[in-house]
């Protein structure tokens, strides 16, 4: 149920009337739209009757949210949201550009990268400590080594850390060591991990799951968000369909549809959706044209002999070609890089 206050309610009159709704058993979610305050109320609404109130003065709507997600919803924060990450603000005017190799693999090659990807305008450094491997067999990642080797990165070229979190014992370490946690594709639907993270407040980029609907993908932000966590940035990455081309199909659509149900940030992820390097820039491109609030670029400086998702990551040089164009898209939709 979401309350739409009138513009100029007095604050003691609000906060009277959301004691009166907190008695009755619901958590209210406030949130100042652009000239109405907006009350939505979480939980088992049953014990509020809409008509008492609309009884109030002051209330100028009352309005029923039919999808299952509230915190995620549009309806509950009709402003786009914002997530500073030191300083960095995604959902905002400027693109957040997460850039790195899939794996960290050692000093020299997380630095090389860091290093270049700085220079052609990334605005986060990616890499992977803890790999989550179809194969039991393939490179596992360097573990909390490879979070030590991303912090001296970070040191070099005060490029923030984004990296994959994949079990509840090692979120401490997360919390400390990076400056947003990935959850990846596979562990969308881990709803005990979600929970977990939602009792931090750490930048979370949630993956959408190989196989799951826009409504699955904003129910697993509702459970980080209702565990108190609203800091949820969205990440398309391509999912399963008939296709066998390509790694995954990347559903742009995604974008719009996000924008439409939900206030959080949405970036787009086209390494892994593609899964073949020579269509990075081209989905990059569109990606910034469809209006995502930025993206994640796997980029190695020898992808022949990456560890992991070699076929899939561009160059550096490559990347500071494409970032020049998408400078120029960026422009021509009221975006910045
Ligand atoms: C990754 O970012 O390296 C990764 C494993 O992504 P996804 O969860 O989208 O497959
Ligand atoms: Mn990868």
């Amino acid at each position: 149920m979401i309350i739409v206050v009138k513009p100029g309610t007095r604050a003691e009159d609000i906060a009277k009337f959301s004691k009166v709704l907190e008695e009755k058993g619901v958590n209210l979610h406030i949130s100042q739209g652009t000239e109405y305050l907006i009350i939505g109320l979480v939980g088992d609404t049953s014990k509020v009757d809409p008509r008492q109130v609309e009884a109030y003065e002051f209330v100028e709507k009352v309005m029923h949210v039919q999808e299952p997600y509230k915190k995620a919803n549009r309806m509950f924060h009709p402003l786009n949201s914002e997530i500073d990450v030191l300083g960095n603000i995604i959902g905002g005017k400027k693109l957040a550009v997460m850039a790195g190799p899939c794996s960290v693999e050692s000093e020299e090659q997380i630095l090389e990268i860091a290093r270049s990807i700085k220079k052609s305008g990334a605005t986060f450094i990616r890499g992977g400590a803890f790999k989550p491997r179809t194969s039991p067999y393939s490179f596992q990642g360097l573990g909390t080594e490879g979070l030590d080797l991303l912090k001296i990165a970070k040191q070099e070229t005060g490029l923030p850390i984004v990296s994959e979190l994949m079990s509840v014992d090692m979120i401490e370490q997360f919390v400390e060591d990076v400056d947003i946690i990935q959850i990846g594709a596979r562990n969308m639907q881990n709803f005990h991990l979600l929970k977990e993270i939602g009792k931090t407040r750490k930048p979370i980029l949630l993956k959408r799951g190989l196989s799951s609907t826009i409504e699955e993908f904003l129910m697993s932000a509702e459970y980080i968000m209702s565990e108190g966590n609203e800091n949820v940035i969205l990440c398309e990455r391509g999912i399963r369909t008939f296709e066998t081309y390509t790694r995954n199909t990347l559903d742009l659509s995604v974008v719009p549809a996000i924008k439409k149900l939900s206030h959080l940030p949405v970036i787009i992820d086209p390494s892994h959706a593609a899964g073949m390097w020579w269509m990075v820039d081209s989905l990059s491109k569109a990606a910034v044209a469809v209006g995502a609030d930025g993206l994640m670029i796997e980029v190695h400086n020898d992808p022949v002999n990456a560890l992991s998702d070699g076929q899939q990551s561009i160059k550096p040089k490559k990347f500071e070609t494409m970032m020049e164009s998408l400078k120029i898209i960026a422009g021509a939709v009221g975006r910045e890089i």
